[in-house]
């Protein structure tokens, strides 16, 4: 072998292996794992406060605890005018883990922090007011909440509103690039069209006043999406009696644990 074709052959088993090791050595980006046990005090916070914690089966229980261990390391939580502790810190991480609880592998890459109001706050370049909002531009990657509404939303876990989930759910819509209450990334293709058929005929109900969903949800197929998300997670048998259909997408979507599916309100 001349030593031209030597170079090149050692060349290329460098890359590979440099390829090889980017690939494997750290498989979660630069997502931060756990390196300690979930601390006592903050079991007991779920315990207290999350009913759909409360539901799961012990190994499940221990899987809700490390993604909201890990939510916790990599998402800065920022007090504005207002003090944060670990009940709003678990419940701020319980309302995302919730949502993704179905899914093996997945994370809020897209969000590095969440600031955290006492009450309602100026939705930025308006004069209106927000309990909940996910910034964009200047703010994107942050999660603005009021502190308010996010102990309200666990304080009645069957009255299909949650402020911290709603926020979650526009967080997952974004991760196709748009907001359209159409979770490109998650669906089946085949499963597309006929969602888009269940929104257009659940806010047609919603405009007749012939729907148990809230009436924010016919603002746009967004909202739309992330108030019947809320509707599924905390009230699942009264969407499944109310509005059959949607009840069945929603569910082939976000695959809860069978602890959801199987007792009535929790
Ligand atoms: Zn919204």
């Amino acid at each position: 072998m001349s030593s031209t074709k030597m170079y090149i052959l050692v060349g290329v088993v460098v890359a590979l292996i440099l390829v090889f090791y980017k690939r494997n050595s750290n498989p979660t980006g630069s997502f931060r794992t756990p390196q300690k046990p979930f601390p006592d005090e903050w079991k007991k916070i779920l315990f207290q406060e999350v009913d759909f914690y409360k539901a799961l089966p012990s190994f499940e229980k221990r899987r809700f605890e490390k993604r909201v261990h890990i939510f916790l390391l990599n998402v800065k939580i920022t007090g504005v005018r207002t003090t944060v502790d670990h009940t709003d810190r678990i419940l701020i991480a319980a309302g995302g883990v919730i949502p993704l609880f179905g899914f093996e592998k997945w994370h809020y890459m897209n969000l590095k922090e969440v600031l955290l109001y006492p009450d309602s706050f100026e939705i930025p370049g308006s004069t209106k007011q927000a309990k909940g909002l996910v910034g964009w531009g200047a703010m994107k990657g942050k999660m603005m909440l009021s502190k308010k509404a996010l102990r309200y939303g666990y304080t009645d876990q069957t009255d299909q509103k949650n402020v911290v989930i709603h926020e979650f759910i526009h967080i997952l819509d974004m991760q196709d690039g748009k907001t359209d209450g159409v979770l490109a990334k998650i669906m089946k293709d085949v499963d597309l069209s006929p969602w888009l058929h269940i929104i257009q005929s659940e806010m047609y109900k919603i405009h007749t006043d012939n729907s148990t969903i809230r009436d924010y949800g016919k603002e746009n197929n967004a909202e739309f999406l992330a108030v019947v998300s809320e509707y599924f997670f905390e009230s699942p048998e009264e969407l499944k009696t109310e509005h059959p259909a949607l009840f069945s997408a929603l569910d082939s979507i976000f695959n809860p644990p069978r602890s959801m599916r199987s007792r009535r309100n929790w």
